[in-house]
């Protein structure tokens, strides 16, 4: 048996009975915490009711940024954090988080002067305009924070006239635009599950587990069970850091501990196949604000445009999804940016929501909750004999930070040393990745000697690898392999990799996170079927049991994702393109 099956990953959990710490989820401030601790030497255990990376963390605006909004609620500890962290992720996953420049369009001169001063009072305005000289302010301290390490070019401003040149299609009436750099993420749920998987190279005592529940607690004793066979299992924890996002306050009652720490807002987005706004974005985020003042965001994501999002109060943080109300929103605060760029029903290709895990608070507006994460400690009781450290809140972007500081507290508990720091350590595809054009070309040089494959197919896999192409390389050289039916980019043993060694347990996993495919706005109802019989045939499923994750994939897509008939079922298909 492969040492890392989910079979032989859940006979070495069954045959435990303790843990020096468990984590309950695995999104990114989980996993982040996970690998902190793992590196340190010591006994973790990590799992997650669903897939890894499958919540909030699967549905972020794929910004890596300082967040040039936060210094408006004065956070700006948070600010210089985040542009550390943005700086370190630039360096250390060069395959997916990559600079992005970004666009402001400016309506006033002299709007939010007003609120930062009431603020600077102790005052909580509502939102407000934000005119050229706050957003100047705001811009000059990004520069300030960065100048020891200044990888990106400073922020500048544009006339009307010079705006409107490079940037035609925007609305006319802005007074002049501002261009800053921040990043941005192209697979986030990859470079999570990457840091998954190193750990676990890394050959420590760890365990990590996706679609394995906590069930109860009783006494010191944790019972988890395999949301996919059934089986359950026992586990006694010195420490449990509960990392489950939205779920925080329900995860802590059912470990008997009442808390009341989560507030969370909804978010969605959309992905829009637009040629016009493509273009009209000239290759740059549009960082803009909405009639109601708020700020929103469009950039050009792989072959369409990346819209969002909105942010609402919400009671349950299940099976969130865009409902008309927040589409209608979206498409209304871009059409007062992009006036004249019309966005037809069907270019909605897809759609995606999470759920901020954000404190609770009883801020008027949720725009005005803070950012920042905070580790909230639950003491040992004479019931629960072991302590519970709650990651509140936080940025998928400053995911290093809060993990380094939450282990730091967990290390104090267990009294065990720190003897690896994370900051300067590359993730996954990013080891060793070529930092210039030459050194790249020497690369795909050197792949183009030993592995059978065009030129642009490796491009394609570096593209989507980074160096852990390598890996996958080998394993489409040790058979005969083809390219899919339904989407020649990729082939069938590059999708059977990806089910064989990356934990992929269902079809959403494979279309949601391990590829791009959902998001890049490429499901049809053939390449399901397609991909539904390569995991078949690697997960060794019954007939029976494929034809039903087929349809749950449908009915979730549908559900979730807002996709149309005719993009899920090959009759629609039919009749549309007949
Ligand atoms: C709409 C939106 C836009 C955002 N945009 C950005 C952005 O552009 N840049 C940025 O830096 N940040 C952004 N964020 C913030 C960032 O994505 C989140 O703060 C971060 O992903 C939270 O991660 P988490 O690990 O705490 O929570 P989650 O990712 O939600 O993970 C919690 C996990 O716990 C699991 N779980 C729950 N209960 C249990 C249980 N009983 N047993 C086992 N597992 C359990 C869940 O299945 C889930 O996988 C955005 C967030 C949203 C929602």
């Amino acid at each position: 048996m492969n040492e890392h099956s989910r079979a032989a990953l859940w006979q070495k959990l069954a045959a435990r009975e303790m843990a020096d710490v468990v984590v309950i989820g695995a999104g990114i401030n989980g996993i982040s915490v996970y690998r902190e601790l793992a590196l340190q030497g010591v006994d973790v255990v990590l799992i997650d009711q669903g897939d890894f990376c499958g919540a909030a963390s699967a549905a972020p605006s794929r910004m890596i940024h300082g967040g040039l909004r936060y210094l408006e609620t004065g956070e700006t500890a948070l600010v210089r954090e985040s542009l550390a962290e943005r700086n370190a992720l630039l360096h250390n996953a060069p395959h997916y988080v990559r600079p992005l420049p970004t666009t402001i369009p400016i309506f006033y001169w002299l709007a939010g002067v007003g609120s930062a001063l009431s603020r600077l009072f102790g005052r909580e305005p509502g939102p407000s305009r934000r005119g050229a000289f706050i957003i100047k302010a705001g811009l000059w301290l990004y520069d300030f924070y960065t100048r020891r390490r200044q990888i990106l070019p400073r922020h500048k401003f544009r006339s009307r006239s010079a705006t409107l040149q490079r940037w035609p299609a925007l609305n006319n009436q802005l007074v002049c635009s501002a261009t800053y750099y921040d990043a941005w993420i192209s697979y986030p749920e990859r470079l999570a599950l990457e840091m998954v998987l190193d750990t676990q190279a890394s050959e420590t005592n760890s365990l990590a587990m996706n679609y394995v529940a906590l069930a109860k607690t009783e006494g010191d004793q944790l019972t988890l069970i395999d949301k996919i066979s059934g089986a359950q299992t026992t586990l006694k924890p010195k420490v449990v850091i509960n990392a489950s996002g939205a779920w925080i306050d329900h995860t802590n009652e059912a470990m008997n501990s009442a808390s009341e720490f989560i507030g969370g807002t909804k978010g969605s987005h959309l992905i829009v196949a637009n040629d016009e706004l493509r273009a009209a974005t000239g290759d740059h985020m549009i960082f803009y604000e909405t009639p109601d003042g708020r700020v929103c965001i469009l950039f050009p994501f792989m072959d369409q445009v990346l819209v969002g999002s909105t942010d609402l109060p919400v009671d349950s943080p299940d099976e969130p999804y865009c409902t008309p109300d927040e589409e209608k929103y979206i498409l209304e605060s871009l059409a007062y940016v992009f006036p004249n760029i019309r966005i037809e029903p069907q270019q909605i290709l897809y759609r995606f929501s999470g759920i901020r895990p954000l404190p609770r608070s009883d801020a008027a507006v949720t725009g005005q909750i803070s950012r920042n994460h905070q580790c909230r400690e639950s003491a040992a009781t004479e019931q629960r004999p072991f302590p519970i450290l709650s990651m509140v809140g936080g940025k998928w972007t400053t995911f290093r930070a809060f993990g380094e500081q939450v282990a730091d507290r967990v290390l104090q508990h267990l009294k065990h040393e720190r003897t690896v720091t994370t900051d300067e350590l590359a993730i996954g595809g990013g080891q060793r990745y070529p930092g210039d054009n030459r050194t790249r070309q020497n690369l795909l040089n050197d792949w183009q000697e030993r592995y059978n494959e065009s030129p642009a197919r490796l491009a394609q896999l570096f593209d989507r690898y980074g160096t852990r192409a390598e890996a996958v390389l080998d394993y489409l050289a040790a058979g005969s392999d083809q390219a899919l039916r339904a989407l020649d980019n990729y082939s069938e043993r590059e999708i059977g990799f990806l089910i064989e060694f990356e934990a992929t347990q269902t079809l959403l996993d494979l279309v949601l996170r391990r590829t791009g495919i959902g998001i890049g706005g490429r499901i049809t109802p053939e390449l399901l079927v397609e991909l539904q019989a390569l995991l078949n045939r690697h997960l060794s499923l019954t007939e029976a049991e494929g034809n039903a994750m087929l349809q749950h994939t449908r009915d979730q897509l549908r559900r979730l994702h807002g996709l149309a008939d005719w993009q899920l079922n090959p009759a629609e298909r039919n009749s549309r393109s007949a």
